[in-house]
């Protein structure tokens, strides 16, 4: 039988504040600002999780975790992560591979993209090379490219294995 593949997509924002710890992708980048949010804010796990929720037809991120419950205040969005790797598996299916793009203006993120991939692969228990991260700049423009904001874009593709 043919295998039945679903795709998944997802995208977040976070407006920049002083005082904050900057997280992307589970890891802590030093950066004179960081993201502001009800949990660390990672755009790049929330982009990620939409996308596997969607892939998997179950809902989006608001929905499972709700930012006016205390429970998820300051918590870590790799525990999010794995988390919504449980819900996925329930639902049998098995994650191909993950796309990521990252928008921000500053700092470079070159040096940090493997260390996120790793990190992304480690919560989901997926084998090297399933992870791909990019990072652009938003070349000046706007709310990214003032550096008051940071955005991310996720793909995901799963292959339904059966629950
Ligand atoms: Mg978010």
């Amino acid at each position: 039988m043919r295998p039945v593949m679903r795709v998944g997509l997802g995208y977040d924002i976070h407006r920049l504040a002083d005082g904050r710890p900057l997280v992307l992708g589970g890891i802590a980048i030093p950066h004179p600002k960081g993201l502001s949010g009800h949990s660390d804010a990672d755009v790049v796990l929330h982009a990620v999780i939409d996308a596997l929720l969607g892939a998997a037809g179950a809902g989006d991120i608001g929905q499972h975790f709700p930012d006016t419950d205390p429970a998820y205040r300051q918590i870590s969005s790799l525990e999010l992560l794995r988390r919504v790797r449980a819900i996925i598996e329930q639902r049998g299916c098995a994650i191909a591979n993950i796309d990521t793009t990252i928008l921000a203006e500053e700092p470079n993120l070159s040096a940090y993209k493997p260390a996120m991939a790793k990190q992304i692969e480690t919560a989901l228990g997926l084998p090297g090379g399933s992870v791909n991260v990019k990072a652009h700049t938003f070349e000046g423009v706007g709310l990214i490219g003032r550096g008051e904001a940071m955005a991310a874009y996720a793909v995901v593709l799963v292959q339904e294995v059966g629950r």
